[in-house]
């Protein structure tokens, strides 16, 4: 049971110092051990401040518009046996109070007991002294907490043990947990700054001058830009707002996916216009499969439950399965002009680097590696997400480096003649 202090207005205009026990009670245990065990302290660790002033304010309402019950009972002087009633402080963020949880004994006691006071002001203002209290709370700002408190559409990698975030009750409040250490920091601040560093890169590339980049790159870069910018920065979104509510957390969630087919959709395109810019029929075959297998994913991505923990390796391999699917255009570019010439010219090396980055970080991602191996020590650093999301921006920036080599090559050897690939081998 926990209590707070106030100053309750007698009958006789003289100000008592009365203690207010607020009671706690859960759905699911009644006893007094019950509930030392599972009630946390009002400034718990995994205590959502806000969710608990809504609660309170709105038992508190309750209590003052009950028509029968004018009295604020001393709670003093209720024994222990009665700490079954009262008003209700969730357990979790989740748990939230029903009519059913006022004690009806607690509410009838003036008929039987005359040792509360009457007075409806009396009860105004120990509820305006329960809310200075929860606001206190509130302001005291929240703790992390273990992973057995959060609730359940916040459960998702039991290998973290401590560091997680509550819910939290605004969009200021979880952009403002973006300053914390907790277990979402590494994944917030990774794909933030990679971000700002492709935004960076974005209007560099933009505003070079005609004569240095075409329009022509400039649109085709574009298409990496968007893809990569959306990618980290919906990713960045989900990071930080999945905690605020679960319909928010399941919106972003499926927004970030959007963003991982969108990467690498963008990266197929430069490479693709590069590659096969010589044979048309060629391109537009691969860009359009890459279009549809785009969108497919995002499809998929939007179904409700494809965000869930059970479904991590099939997200994995969709993944990764898209991402492989541009190993048939390379080896189509090696078998026709030889691996020694799409090493040089079509960065079939940068490729391999990229693929092997993005497909090492689907693995991890789906073993939760190292955190499977070492439970509730990779907490905060170094988690498998963490690290999936340092080789998504390392393999971004590598297969930018490739495109540009081909933007280069392409440049150099200047447009398409009749046969291309005589015209390169004769070179
Ligand atoms: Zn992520």
């Amino acid at each position: 049971m926990d209590c707070m202090d106030g100053f309750i207005e007698s009958g006789d205009g003289t100000e008592t110092r009365r203690r207010i026990k607020v009671m706690i009670t859960t759905n699911r245990k009644d006893s007094a051990e019950a509930l030392d065990e599972e009630v946390q302290p009002l400034n718990s660790p995994c205590e959502s401040p806000g969710k608990y002033e809504i609660n309170l304010r709105r038992r508190l309402e309750e209590i003052t518009a009950f028509p029968e019950f004018p009295i604020l009972p001393d709670f003093d002087d209720l024994s222990d046996e009665e700490e079954g009633g009262g008003l209700t402080l969730p357990a979790t963020p989740t748990d939230s109070p029903s009519e059913d949880e006022v004690d009806p004994e607690l509410l009838n006691r003036e008929e039987d007991d005359d040792e509360f006071d009457f007075c409806l002001p009396q009860l105004s203002h120990a509820a305006e002294q329960a809310e200075e209290f929860a606001r206190k709370v509130w302001a005291a700002g929240w703790n992390c907490c273990h992973f057995k408190h959060l609730p359940d559409w916040l459960q998702d990698n039991d290998y973290l043990h401590r560091g997680h975030r509550p819910p939290l009750p605004s969009v200021y409040e979880c952009f403002k947990s973006i300053f914390r250490i907790h277990t979402e920091t590494g994944n917030i601040w990774t794909h933030l700054l990679g971000c700002v560093a492709f935004l960076g890169l974005a209007v560099y590339v933009w505003t070079r001058p005609v004569i240095e980049v075409q329009l022509q790159e400039k649109l085709v870069f574009a298409a990496f830009f968007i893809g990569a910018i959306c990618c980290l920065g919906l990713s960045f979104a989900f990071h930080t707002l999945h905690c605020h509510s679960e319909f928010v957390g399941k919106l972003f969630s499926k927004l970030d996916y959007c963003g991982i087919a969108m990467l690498i959709m963008g990266s197929f395109f430069p490479w693709l216009y590069y590659g096969f810019y010589c044979e048309q029929t060629s391109r537009m075959i691969y860009l359009s499969v890459s279009g549809v297998l785009g969108f497919t994913c995002i499809v998929v991505s939007l179904w409700e439950r494809f965000g869930e923990p059970q479904f991590r390796p099939l997200r994995a391999g969709l993944f990764a399965g898209f991402g492989l699917s541009g190993v048939v255009p390379a080896v189509h570019y090696a078998l026709a002009k030889g691996w020694i010439h799409a090493i040089s010219r079509a960065s079939l090396g940068w490729l391999i680097l990229m693929g092997s980055l993005y497909i090492l970080g689907a693995l991890v991602y789906a073993s939760r590696i190292p955190e499977r191996w070492f439970p509730g020590k990779c907490d905060i650093w170094f988690h498998s997400h963490q690290l999936f999301h340092i080789l998504v921006i390392l393999a971004a920036f590598v297969h930018y480096h490739g495109i540009c080599e081909m933007a280069m090559h392409r440049l150099a050897h200047g447009e398409c003649d009749d046969h291309p690939y005589e015209a390169i081998t004769l070179q």
